[in-house]
């Protein structure tokens, strides 16, 4: 490891990499797991309280089908009583792919002579995020190569471009970041451009195996990636969301690795990071990766399973790299939030034919290409509510003041009305007939069915106000 704290920023033992990889390898190879040990578990997480270390390691040893089953209803179970049936929406927006890295996994990568490089101007960036809206889009994530050219100034520059841009009714109510770690002080000045979610992935946890797959750049450093988002909490960025990129080690020791990372942030800074996410490797232009560990469809949808008993009140994200069929059936495990009406390619979204797909300009190949409408509508056929909200962020309640909020009832008392007043602009503004027929039903079913008869009333009144014109309205 090259990694030294000092070399970078405050002499912290919070800034110091805490993953032993030893120790998660123990816990693994001395985990039980028999039916008892299993059930008092789920039963554990179903009672709303988070797993440790050992408790997960059992759960990543179950390995009868029987048990792998008990831990997938376990999951659902739990997903439908913390989150509701709400499912939160996003699109990502490549802004650059120049890159120094190289990431043996990556079509950005440096060595990758085949990648058509490209920058988004800002006029460019303002024609993205008008179609972006055009199609009903409220939630973006901004992506990033690791470059010079895309510091922080720039990042902020980018950020406040889309939260500029209004056509008709549209506009971009939250702006999250997929980009390189930066120092506290790049982070402070990102933050100050009124983000929502900072990720970084640290894609494998096992220091080794990091190494032989970041061979050059920033990024082979494994420690300074480590530790970004704990730079991030001491720029005032105490939202952010870390990740795996599955396939490039045991998927075993990653899911422990990661509830790791999360028992590092609530234990130094009070607050877990608001979200996970678990790409898996797909083929990105050149890409020539040999490795034992790809995850096969049963994994990972196991996986997702036990990542959300461990960690009930972390956000999950599944994206567009995984097949629509795939993500309609893992979404009940767990997942809170994909993204719908994605395209990776610089520049696509506004291309008048984007029907030719090349590798050679996304970072990898996706599998879901589904428009946003259309996934609104699967999800309306499957009794989920395709929400857009960003209360909770533009309300303040984020990081540890969103950890104090977090007790049971609280996502499904403000989330889901949130999510029934987003989908209603959507119906509204954006929806075919027949998708507005059957999005107005779900919203009068779900109203039907909540209890607390103010809130009922709240929603009702909303919703005559969108009707009438008004936007933006929520709890
Ligand atoms: N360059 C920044 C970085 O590396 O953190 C920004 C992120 S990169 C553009 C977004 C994420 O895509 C990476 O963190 C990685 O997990 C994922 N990714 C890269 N290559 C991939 C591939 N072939 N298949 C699936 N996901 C991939
Ligand atoms: Fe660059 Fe990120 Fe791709 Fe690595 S994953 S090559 S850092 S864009």
């Amino acid at each position: 490891m090259i990694f030294t704290p000092e070399k970078y920023s405050i002499a912290d033992e919070r800034m110091k990499p805490f993953i032993d990889s030893r120790e998660i390898w123990d816990y693994i190879d001395n985990a039980t797991s028999s039916k008892e040990r299993i059930r008092e578990i789920i039963a554990k997480s179903l009672s709303k309280c988070r797993l440790n270390l050992g408790e997960v390691a059992c759960l990543l040893n179950a390995d009868s089908p029987e048990l792998i089953e008990e831990i997938k209803q376990g999951a659902k179970t739990l997903k439908s009583t913390v989150y509701g049936n709400r499912i939160v929406l996003f699109a990502p927006l490549y802004i650059g792919n120049k890159c120094l890295n190289d990431c043996t996994y990556c079509g950005f990568r440096s060595s990758n002579a085949d990648a058509v490089r490209k920058t988004l101007s800002d006029q460019e960036i303002v024609k993205e995020i008008e179609s972006l809206e055009d199609e009903g889009q409220k939630r973006l994530i901004l992506v990033f190569g690791e470059h010079a050219e895309y510091n922080p100034e720039f990042i902020a520059h980018t950020v406040k471009i889309a939260y500029s841009v209004k056509k008709g009714n549209g506009e971009i109510r939250r702006v999250n970041i997929n980009a390189a770690p930066l120092d506290v002080e790049g982070y402070q000045i990102v933050k100050a451009s009124g983000i929502g979610t900072y990720q970084v992935f640290q894609e494998t946890y096992h220091p080794e195996a990091y190494q032989t797959y970041h061979l050059r750049g920033r990024k082979a450093d494994y420690g300074y990636r480590l530790t970004a988002l704990d730079r991030a909490q001491e720029g005032g960025i105490d939202d952010v969301g870390i990740g795996v990129l599955f396939g490039l080690y045991d998927w075993r020791y990653e899911v422990l690795a990661l509830v790791r990372h999360v028992n590092h942030l609530e234990a130094c800074y009070h607050v877990g990071p608001h979200t996970i996410s678990f790409p898996r490797v797909k083929d990105s232009s050149g890409m020539n990766l040999q490795t034992p560990y790809f995850v096969s469809d049963e994994d990972f949808t196991r996986l997702i399973a036990i990542l959300r008993l461990a960690v009930p009140y972390t956000g999950m994200i599944l994206t567009a790299r995984e097949p629509a069929r795939l993500r309609d059936e893992i979404i009940q495990f767990g997942v809170s939030q994909i993204d719908g009406g994605t395209k990776i390619e610089l520049g696509s979204y506004s291309e008048k034919d984007h029907s030719e797909k090349d590798l050679n300009r996304g970072q990898f190949h996706i599998n879901d290409d589904r428009s946003l409408n259309e996934i609104i509508d699967e999800l309306l056929d499957q009794e989920m509510i395709p929400s857009f909200c960003t209360a909770c962020y533009r309300l303040g309640r984020t990081g540890e003041h969103f950890m104090e909020f977090s007790v049971p009832g609280f996502i499904k008392r403000y989330c889901t009305p949130n999510a029934i007043l987003t989908l209603a602009e959507y119906l509204v503004d954006y929806a075919p007939e027949n998708t507005a027929h059957k999005g107005w039903k779900a919203i009068n079913r779900n109203i039907g069915k909540m209890e607390d008869e103010k809130t009922k009333a709240s929603i009702l009144e909303k919703i005559e106000r969108i009707k009438a014109g008004q936007r933006d309205l929520y709890t």
